[in-house]
């Protein structure tokens, strides 16, 4: 029997199931080493906004004497896990990465956080992120943007750029984002880890701060797809809180993660590939190189309306975030503003003060596609030109088992490199808001870094609830080794 690895940063899931069952270490030696160490490191990168030491421990005790009295503590047992700060989490401060819920502490538990727990994870803190998660660096945040750990100039993506980079980084096993537009995917792929966005209704959204409803998901991000699959399992199913969630069953995914995958059926969307940069260019085509030599089958597909998905998503987007962020008012939740003599004048001052620049933008954008008179013209027509980038999805799997395709245009920009240009932040998503669109699952595995040594992840689409068939590809792709 070999020792228990010393190394927190690289401890995996499947370690800490057979440490813990072979009594090699305990639950609460975990969680004190885990913690140890995610406080040390943390002002490296700021990925964590709090920890919630107390939380771990009474967990890990709980694991510990399941243990003890021979009962099985749970697949996720002792595996030290990080929450995106959009996720409520019972008696911990959920701020959303925004100074108006700067003094928010929930009374209760998001779903995917309470099945968690229930596995036996532990939960050690909450992770920085763009505020309300609207972003793709992590620079939205009003408590200062995270550092990628593979460079500090650079960003870790965003939004859950907090979620991906601790587990870059070791001071975390496994974690929860939130994908709305690529919010998952993007930092995955900045920060070289796996991140899965699962079908719209896989997971349940009870508890997740709703910035565009009809699009966001919570999913995993880890360092194998074995981890991120281990915590999909975990949080996914039907909740009776979440009318949207699917009450489709959850298959075994762990069970599909070694099987073959010659003969899958593998499309290109030629339109994700026009233009892009050799830089990640090369490294995604090496990818494809791989999936070749396991024996798949690779063609070029089309996917035609890819070129209305970002104005398509904007519009939606902020349309659903205009509506879901005017609960923010000073009466519920959030801190109230001083010296407003009206309550009128209260709402505005405390919105006025409490959001950042990005979240006005989107207000205003929203409420404007929503008013009288341009209703007609933005948001339903970019509802129409949703339903068509659905259905160039539905189309394409009809021939294809998968789609493989860049996740960003770039690897990881410096930091305030974008922040000038709202414009030129919103195409960075071109290749990964289609998913939410389409409410397929997707998801980014790292294929590789640049030579200036930045991961680059390549991702994956699957047909609706075909969970399994996503994570047994990258899988595959993952055992192949990136240079194939
Ligand atoms: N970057 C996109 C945006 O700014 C996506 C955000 C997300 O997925 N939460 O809206």
């Amino acid at each position: 029997m070999t020792a228990f690895p010393s190394e927190v940063a690289s401890w995996t899931a499947a370690q800490i199931y057979s440490g813990l069952r072979e009594k090699q270490i305990s639950a609460a030696e975990i969680a004190t080493a885990a913690l140890a160490f995610a406080q040390a490191e943390n002002p490296k990168t700021n990925a964590y906004l709090e920890f919630c030491g107390e939380r771990a421990m009474a967990t890990a005790r709980t694991v510990d004497q399941q243990l003890a009295a021979g009962k099985d503590p749970g697949p996720l047992a002792g595996v030290p896990v990080a929450i995106k700060d959009v996720i409520m989490t019972r008696g911990v401060r959920s701020s959303c990465g925004s100074r108006l819920l700067e003094r928010f502490v929930p009374p209760y538990d998001a779903t995917a956080v309470e099945r968690l727990e229930r596995a036996g994870a532990l939960l050690l803190g909450k992770t920085n992120c763009d505020e309300f998660a609207m972003g793709s660096s992590n620079e939205n945040s009003a408590f200062g943007p995270v550092r990628n750990p593979h460079d500090p100039e650079r960003v870790p993506g965003g939004s859950s750029g907090g979620s991906a980079a601790c587990v870059a980084q070791g001071t975390a096993v496994v974690s929860l984002g939130s994908d709305t537009g690529g919010s998952i995917r993007q930092p995955a792929s900045f920060c070289g880890v796996v991140g899965v966005t699962p079908t719209y209704g896989r997971v349940s959204r009870y508890g997740l701060a709703a910035f565009a409803s009809s699009l966001d998901h919570i999913g995993p991000f880890g360092r194998s797809v074995h981890d991120a699959a281990l915590v999909l399992q975990a949080i996914a199913g039907r909740d009776e809180h979440d009318a949207t969630s699917s009450a489709a069953p959850v298959p075994d995914y762990l069970a599909a993660l070694g099987r073959d995958v010659k003969g899958k059926r593998i499309g290109l969307p030629k339109e994700y590939f026009e233009g892009l940069p050799t830089e990640t260019g090369d490294l995604i085509a090496r990818g494809v190189e791989t999936l070749k030599k396991l024996g798949c089958e690779v063609r070029e597909i089309s996917l035609p309306n890819t070129e209305y998905a970002v104005p398509c998503y904007y519009v939606i987007a902020t349309a659903e975030a205009s509506s879901n962020l005017a609960r923010y008012d000073g009466v519920r939740y959030t801190i109230r503003a001083r010296d407003a003599n009206t309550l009128a004048a209260m709402y505005r001052a405390t919105r006025g003060q409490g959001f950042g620049d990005e979240c006005k933008r989107r207000i205003m954008l929203g409420t404007y596609v929503l008013s009288h008179g341009y209703y007609d013209a933005y948001y339903v027509k970019a509802q129409r030109v949703r339903s068509l980038i659905a259905r160039d999805f539905a189309q394409a799997f009809e021939n294809v088992d998968a789609i493989v395709a860049p996740v960003s245009p770039s690897p990881a920009f410096k930091l305030g490199e974008k922040t000038g240009d709202p414009m030129e932040m919103y195409l960075s998503d071109i290749y990964t808001i289609t998913g939410d669109l389409a409410g397929v699952p997707c998801m980014s595995v790292p294929c590789g870094n640049t030579p200036a040594g930045l991961p680059v992840g390549m991702q994956i689409f699957t047909r609706h609830f075909d969970e399994a068939g996503m994570l047994e590809l990258a899988a595959a792709f993952e055992r192949a080794g990136v240079s194939g």
